[in-house]
């Protein structure tokens, strides 16, 4: 029951070499880390699973589609929080989630009767008719993953959510990650701290220049460190 499936992915930009044969299988409901040093690949192995970057070789199966031959259908159902999250900044953070949900398609009355509730688990119910101009770091990446709730995604993909956050913040976010986990979300969470994949991770992807060095357990990782 794979999640996902990608299979020797390379991806080249010139004579630079991004993505150097990349092999991940994500089994439906894991938490999985990518782990490694900025450069190491983990941004475009993540934009290459979600068929924003064509593999210059290799394959990839995510809910058992192909993102580059159904986009449509894999947008739907996968969610990606990059590392710097975009909303509108004059509106509140209630009517970003209401707007994105209505372009995504969402009738009016489903949007109304989830985004109490997304808004409740991510603690921004006190702020949610504040505009996202006076959100914090921590408070935006809360409101992307009130986003990810909302659409119900069945797989998550967050590039360094924990980013500029402090030890506090960084804890609550991984906290709520974790929630969305115990809900059956399949989640890959691409870091370059140890301290934050290990916390919640089921399973470590370790990217050095390009390649997965290891993958497995934290506890199979510090038997090899
Ligand atoms: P990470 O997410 O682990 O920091 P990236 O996937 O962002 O790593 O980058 C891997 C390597 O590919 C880096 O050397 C980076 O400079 C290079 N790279 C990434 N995207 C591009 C691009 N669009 N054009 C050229 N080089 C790129
Ligand atoms: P974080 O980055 O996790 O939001 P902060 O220290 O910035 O950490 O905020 C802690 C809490 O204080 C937030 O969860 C929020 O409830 C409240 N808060 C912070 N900034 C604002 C703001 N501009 N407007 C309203 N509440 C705020």
């Amino acid at each position: 029951n794979r999640a996902i499936d990608a299979k020797g992915l390379v991806k080249r930009y010139g004579s630079t070499i991004a993505v150097a044969g990349v092999d991940l299988a994500v089994n439906a409901g894991e938490v999985v880390g990518l782990l490694g040093p900025n450069g190491a690949g983990k941004t475009t192995t993540i934009l290459m699973l979600l068929g924003l970057t064509e593999p210059s070789e290799g394959s990839v199966r995510i809910l058992g589609k192909d993102p580059l031959r159904q986009p449509l259908e894999v947008k739907q159902e996968v969610g990606y929080l990059p590392d710097a999250v975009g909303f509108y900044e004059t509106m509140t953070g209630r009517e970003n989630l209401a707007y994105t949900a209505r372009l995504a398609g969402m009738p009016q009355d489903l949007v109304r009767e989830r985004i109490g509730a997304a808004l409740d688990k991510v603690r921004l119910s006190g702020v949610a008719d504040r505009r996202v101009a006076t959100y914090s770091r921590g408070m935006r990446q809360r409101l992307g993953l009130a986003e990810l709730l909302m659409r119900n995604c069945r797989v998550a993909i967050l590039d360094e959510p924990t980013s500029g956050l402090d030890p506090q913040s960084t804890q609550e976010l991984l906290g709520l990650i974790q929630s969305l986990s115990q809900h059956g979300m399949t989640i890959l969470l691409a870091s370059h701290m140890l301290n934050v994949v290990q916390s919640i991770c089921h399973r470590i992807a370790l990217f050095n220049e390009g390649k997965i060095g290891f993958i497995g357990t934290i506890e199979e990782l510090a038997d090899r460190i």
